[in-house]
Parts: structure tokens; sequence; C-alpha cells
């Protein structure tokens, strides 16, 4: 297949490619800066070449060979919510899939199916509920808000299929939330954050990225798709997991009083949660490697950070 991959060079889409060229797919990653890509993307055996929006936008026409499109582009959400960032957070979103859009427009482009990233926060938090993709979606927090308004953006597209494939927490090395939940864990100051009961729903970056190619290559999978392990856990049990795998104490508290003076809007993705279930991709035959918690830290904090 001849893939375009928006965003392709961040820590899914590195990811990504490397599997996507291990299993002989070419093609393109777009990127805000075309210089930086090819050192930052491991692009297997190099079936993949980085092109910069610009140069698209000069002459898209090498588009028109495209078979799928996977978008991941976005503003990272790790960062204080002020209003300026709010906007580039959700602007960044609704206009990088409205680019591409016209960029395969104006190419010709036919893809047979789009892989669009999402997020489980489309549906809220919620303390008890579990969320299949059937269940409702919302928009009464900042992050559903911005979901639901990526996915609309995501029509803009051209595909003849439509996959919105709402990642939950992706735990990787090299990138994403882990590092940085992992800190007071490595500090001997782990335990649980807030009152421990909010959900985490999550996913190892392996089964992340196979199952963006199942998705791929699997005409049953279109509209939402819940992209997160079959076991999501309460903040709890993902503390006493971490502290496992680290060797480390699982004992101190980080009260919700102060992460909400330090972070402000953005540590609701602390405290709150939703407890989210991959009906559609277990349906589909994905088999998860992942679905345990524990057996996923333990393989990610074995691994030396690349
Ligand atoms: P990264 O931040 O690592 O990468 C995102 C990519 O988007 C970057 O490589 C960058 O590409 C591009 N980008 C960044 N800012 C902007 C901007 N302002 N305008 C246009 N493009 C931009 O994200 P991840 O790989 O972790 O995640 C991929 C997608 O999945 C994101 O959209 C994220 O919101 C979503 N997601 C991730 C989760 C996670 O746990 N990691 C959970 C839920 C959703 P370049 O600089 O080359 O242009």
């Amino acid at each position: 297949m001849k893939i375009i991959i928006a965003g392709g060079t961040g820590f899914i889409g590195r990811a990504l490619v490397q599997r996507l060229s291990q299993a002989g797919h070419a093609g393109w990653i777009v990127s805000r800066s075309s210089a930086k890509a090819p050192a930052a993307a491991p692009i297997g055996d190099g079936s993949f070449r980085v092109v910069g929006w610009d140069q698209l936008e000069a002459d898209p026409s090498e588009l028109a060979a495209a078979d799928a499109v996977v978008n991941l582009a976005g503003e990272p959400i790790s960062q204080r919510w002020t209003s300026a960032a709010k906007k580039r957070i959700r602007d960044s979103r609704i206009e990088t899939a409205s680019r591409l859009g016209t960029l395969l427009k104006r190419a010709g482009a036919d893809p047979q199916v789009l892989v669009q990233a999402s997020g489980v926060n489309a549906y809220g938090f919620d303390e008890t509920a579990a969320f299949t993709e059937e269940s409702p979606t919302t928009d009464r927090d900042f992050l559903s808000s911005v979901v639901r308004d990526w996915e609309q953006a995501a029509e803009l597209i051209p595909a003849r299929r439509r996959a919105l494939l709402r990642f939950g927490i992706v735990l990787g090395n090299g990138g994403g939330a882990l590092p940085s939940m992992l800190l007071p864990f490595r500090a001997m100051a782990g335990g649980p954050v807030g009152n421990g009961r909010q959900w985490m729903s999550w996913i190892h970056l392996h089964d992340l990225t196979r199952l963006i190619v199942h998705t791929l290559e699997n005409d049953s999978l279109s509209g939402p798709v819940n992209t997160v392990s079959p076991e999501p856990v309460r903040n709890e049990q993902f503390g006493r997991a971490a502290a496992r795998a680290l060797g480390r104490p699982y004992w101190l508290i980080a009260p919700a009083l102060p992460l909400k003076l330090a972070l402000g809007e953005m540590s609701e993705l602390l405290l709150q949660g939703q407890r989210v279930l991959p009906e559609k991709a277990l349906k589909s035959g994905f088999r998860f490697h992942f679905a345990e918690i524990q057996p996923a830290l333990d393989d990610l904090l074995r691994q030396p950070p690349h």
C-alpha cells in the first residue's frame, strides 16, 4: 500500500512508520518541517519519504497514487491549557484535516481508507459507566468538544472508508504520557493520584500500531473504533503495577488540590477518566498482545528508552 501519514514524525507516528515499512508498505510522512523529519523518523528500508506541507501545496500531484491516509497530526495536549493553547490544540487538528483534504482533492486521489486519530475523551469523564463504540459521546468538557470537532473535520478528507480510532492513553517508551506518569515512582514517591478511583483506558504502543495496520487492512472496520486494551484499570491499579514493575514503593497520595493549582484545567486528565472497551476491534478478530497492565508495564520498563 502507498500510505500518507500526517504527524508521522511524532511518538506514535515513528513507531507506526517502522512497523509499516517492515511490512513492505511505502509512502509519505507529511510534516511541518521536512528538514527535521529524516532524523526523527526511523524510515525502515527508506520506503517512507518525508515531505513538507508547503512542498505538497506547491505540487500535490504525487499524492494521486495514495491508497490510504493516516492522520495523527495535532498540537500536544500536555501543556497548560491557556486560551492560546486551547486554540492551538483545536485549530491544529481541524486545519490539518482540512489541509489534507484539500491536497488530496487537488491531487485527484481516491484513497481506499482513512485512519483518523481521535481520543476516548469523546465519551467525557465517568467513574462507573463502561463505554463501547455504541455509547453516546459528549462535548461538555474541553477535550470532548475538540474530539467532536476533530472527528467532524475528518469528513473533509476523501476516503471510501473512514475509521476514527479513539485512542486511550498510549503507553510506550520515548514519548507519550508514560515517562511523566512514572516520575513520582522513580523518585520513591508513587501512589494514587487524587482518590485513585478514576479509570484509565490505555493501550501499549506495540498493540496500537498493530491495530492501525489491522484497520488499514480490514474492510469491516469503519466509524469509531475504541483503541484501548480490553482491561482498563483504575488509577490505583495502574500505580500499583507501575510500582511493582519499577521495584519502588506505592504509598504517597498526590492530592487533587495542588495538582489543580499547578496544572489548571489540564489536571482533569489526571484526576478523571473513563472506562472504554474495544468492542469493535475484538469483534473484527484483533487479538491484543498486551491486554493486562502488569505485563504491559513490565515489558516497557525493562526496555531501555528509545
Ligand atoms: P505527537 O505530539 O508526538 O506527534 C504529533 C505530530 O503532529 C507531530 O509529530 C507534529 O508533526 C504534528 N503537530 C504537532 N503540533 C502541530 C500543530 N500545531 N499543527 C500541525 N501539526 C502539528 O503526538 P502522538 O504521536 O503522541 O499522538 C498522535 C495523535 O494521537 C495526536 O493527535 C494525539 O492528540 C492523539 N492521541 C495521542 C494519545 C497518546 O497517548 N499519545 C492519546 C489520545 C490521542 P510535525 O512537527 O512533523 O509537523
